[in-house]
């Protein structure tokens, strides 16, 4: 079927280690090298691996896709995936076996052969890059990419296979963090002065937000078709901020970005764990390993943006408050 180009489609780059499982691989790669690595993936070649924890959000982003078709059978505004491996193209054999396996409409690899991906993911005019390996994803974000680590974890929550539900923080992730370096910086009382004193300037942009404005503008072609309540995307802000004091500044900026999210929660510094499973998002967006970790335990696949100040401070320093 039709391959968008690149300008019209959203490409969403996912590396095969969050797509699939491939730890046992790793530990070979790790012990034996990598020739013991290629001769154990060239023997397992028929052998599928397993849906890693990008697999449900590129399901969903899929089932996105049939929905665009049915309305928009001429349309490239599509999700575009597009599977980035730093692996030998003899690997690649046993990945479309996989893709095939699992029933992936996934045309687009990028086998890089253990050189850097990024130059890849600018010509694919990538909107948003998951991977395993965190300097990978830095690397992306420094290049102004949207992008996030993900992790492999044992305990993960069913999500719907009908609708992509995306979830974001607010500072460092949508926003930029000016607001997150006044709180690291002075405390909380000078965080909730400065967001007062600043409530009608806008925040800065931070790594996400190109990601929002597209699914933004995949949600439009369902609304211009009367689906609005019945859109297949479903956007959430699940933000320490609170409703009263900071959330305000937050809102007014998605709104002068003309950026609609679905649903605002604004926890004033409760644990978001709790929330996000009742949201069960197929993806949730922090920048904060503590609010990653958190997310992770309760089943949410959480992915972490490694940008801002927090990045500075450890993770288990983090103490989460009221802001
Ligand atoms: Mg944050």
């Amino acid at each position: 079927f039709l391959q968008p180009k690149p300008e019209n489609a959203v490409t969403v780059a996912v590396s095969s280690r969050v797509l699939f499982r491939t730890e046992r691989e790793q530990k070979v790669f790790e012990q034996d090298g990598v020739e013991e690595y290629l001769r154990f993936q060239i023997a397992h070649e028929n052998e599928p691996f397993t849906p890693g924890p990008a697999f449900p959000f590129v399901k969903a982003l899929e089932a996105v896709n049939c929905r665009l078709r049915e309305l928009y059978p001429q349309s490239e505004e599509l999700f575009d995936i597009v599977l980035v491996t730093y692996n030998h193209a003899h690997v690649g054999i046993r990945l479309i076996n996989t893709i095939n396996h699992h029933n992936l409409f996934i045309e687009r690899f990028c086998m890089t052969g253990g050189s850097s991906p990024i130059g890849y993911l600018k010509a694919w005019q990538t909107n948003l890059y998951l991977s395993a390996d965190a300097d990978k994803v830095r690397e992306a974000l420094s290049e102004g990419i949207a992008a996030a680590t993900m992790f492999t974890s044992e305990k993960v929550t069913e999500v719907s296979e009908s609708q992509l539900r995306v979830a974001f923080d607010g500072d460092a992730v949508l926003f930029s963090d000016e607001s997150e370096r006044i709180f690291k910086a002075h405390g909380l009382d000078k965080f909730f002065e400065h967001e007062r004193d600043n409530e009608d300037t806008l925040l800065d942009h931070g790594p996400l937000k190109g990601f929002l404005e597209a699914l933004g503008k995949l949600q439009k072609k369902f609304y211009a078709k009367g689906q609005r309540l019945d859109c297949p995307i479903r956007t959430y802000l699940v933000t320490a901020r609170s409703a009263a004091s900071s959330g305000i500044r937050a809102l007014k900026t998605l709104r002068a970005w003309g950026l609609e999210i679905d649903e605002a929660l604004f926890l004033a510094g409760a644990p978001k764990g709790p929330m996000l499973e009742k949201i069960r998002p197929h993806i949730y967006f922090d920048d904060q390993m503590f609010h990653v970790e958190g997310a992770a335990e309760m089943g949410t696949v959480a992915a972490h943006v490694p940008y801002g100040i927090a990045q500075k401070h450890n993770a288990k320093q983090n103490i989460s408050v009221r802001k």
